[in-house]
């Protein structure tokens, strides 16, 4: 029997992850995420279902919403579906597609097509079904396991067998490294058929050095608190929060930089609060402190308050996003020459901090000083090559990237169908 794999979104972006899966004639869907782009934000859903009217299962590989964030929309449309995932993701995607459905109507707040949105939420999160990793899924004479991807809380890679003993890996976003709230990614000890590997960083010469980049913005901190200003670390609300927070801590402790208020705010806050309960470990403490929240205040005059309390503020959007905390923080910081802003990852071309670093008249207008340090927490290519050496797959598909005209040979785009 021939199978297939074709990503319906994914493919040759990073954003609304989306890929159907063919295997010995059961139909298995991974992910079902959204695009930054406001133009097309889901997967093409109405290719999906020309090309599968039902879907046996299913499966979302970790709550960032590049890979969850439609979840409740491709569920409506296959309500009789169970969706699977691990404990720790179904309790991270509810709050994180909440927060995706509030920021799509930030202009028309209490619509009706909003709340529609969130019922659909309710009725998706009622057919999910809780995992553990590597439980086994039955699907008649396939089986499917949940492998610890690393990358974030509750993330996995998903190993499909069928056959005599044949395997698909998809590794969703993965990590070799150990990072401060979750381990490295572990792998199956069979080779793969085929292996459909992300390659975000694929493409790209850049090795990550964890421990030299995480020292040069302890620095950053230390120095912009000792000329008297301000620091704000824009992050993102899953992951790269809770590492830098407790980066933070950690460097407290060890001298790197002194003892200062931490405010974390956002929905970086809300996450961060979920991850204390996941992890069953204190995340905040005396220095670093949820952001207050206060009665009678505008938006723009809490952030002002934080800013006169707090020394340093860590706050999502990751990529300062208009409208969000990080951005409101961001422009109050932007006359001030002693403060610092410090980016730490991924920006999408149509955020503002991608014009921001990408525009110099912009970024004049900026006179406090802008730092990039590099924080990630998915694999550099060295790591993505020890993941393909494990594996020795019989074939290699890529996806979550940007390959160039010529890297295109092994790259899966969308609507591509690989037959295996
Ligand atoms: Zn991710
Ligand atoms: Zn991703």
């Amino acid at each position: 029997m021939e199978n297939l794999f074709i990503p319906i979104g994914g493919g040759n972006e990073i954003g609304a992850s989306c890929y159907l899966y063919i295997v010995s004639g059961k139909k298995i869907l991974v992910d079902a995420g959204i695009r930054f782009s406001k133009r097309e934000p889901y997967p093409d859903f109405s290719f999906l279902k020309a090309l599968s009217p039902e879907i046996d299962a299913i499966f979302i590989t970790h709550a960032h919403v590049d890979h969850c964030g439609s979840i409740h929309l491709l569920s409506s449309l296959y309500p009789d579906t169970p969706i699977y995932t691990t404990h720790e993701t179904a309790q991270l995607l509810a709050l994180m597609v909440e927060d995706a459905i509030k920021v799509r109507y930030i202009a028309d707040r209490n619509s009706q097509e909003e709340w529609k949105e969130y019922r659909l939420l309710d009725e998706a999160l009622s057919r999910v079904e809780r995992r553990e990793f590597f439980d086994r899924v039955q699907l008649g004479d396939v089986e499917v396991v949940f492998y610890p991807a690393g990358h974030v809380l509750g993330a996995s890679s998903i190993g499909i067998y069928y056959g005599d003993g044949s395997m698909v890996f998809h590794s969703g976003d993965i990590s070799l490294s150990v990072q401060r709230t979750v381990g490295r990614a572990e792998l199956p000890s069979e080779k793969a058929s085929l292996l459909v590997l992300e390659s975000t960083y694929y493409y790209s010469d850049r090795r990550f050095r964890r421990g030299e980049d995480e020292r040069e913005l302890l620095k950053t901190v230390r120095k912009t608190v000792e000329r008297g200003g301000k620091v704000l670390i824009p992050a993102f609300a899953l992951g790269r929060a809770q590492e830098i927070l407790l980066l933070l801590s950690e460097g407290m402790r060890t001298g790197a930089v002194p003892p200062i208020t931490v405010y974390v705010d956002g929905l970086a806050r809300d996450v961060s609060t979920l991850y204390e309960n996941l992890l069953r470990k204190t995340l905040f403490n005396y220095y670093v402190q949820p952001a207050p929240s206060y009665q009678g205040l505008s938006f723009e005059e809490a952030c002002r308050e934080n800013l006169r309390e707090a020394d340093c503020i860590l706050s999502t959007s990751g990529m300062l996003v208009e409208g969000t905390p990080s951005y409101i923080y961001s422009k109050l910081l932007a006359k001030d020459p002693k403060s610092s802003i410090i980016f730490s990852g991924y920006m999408a071309e149509e955020s503002f901090g991608y014009r921001l670093l990408s525009s110099k008249k912009l970024l004049s207008a900026f006179k406090c000083r802008i730092e990039r340090h590099h924080l990630s927490a998915h694999s550099d290519r060295e790591e993505l090559k020890e993941v393909l050496d494990t594996l020795s797959p019989e074939r290699t598909v890529l996806v979550h990237g940007y390959p160039s005209e010529r890297e295109r040979k092994h790259h899966a785009f969308n609507r591509e169908v690989v037959r295996f």
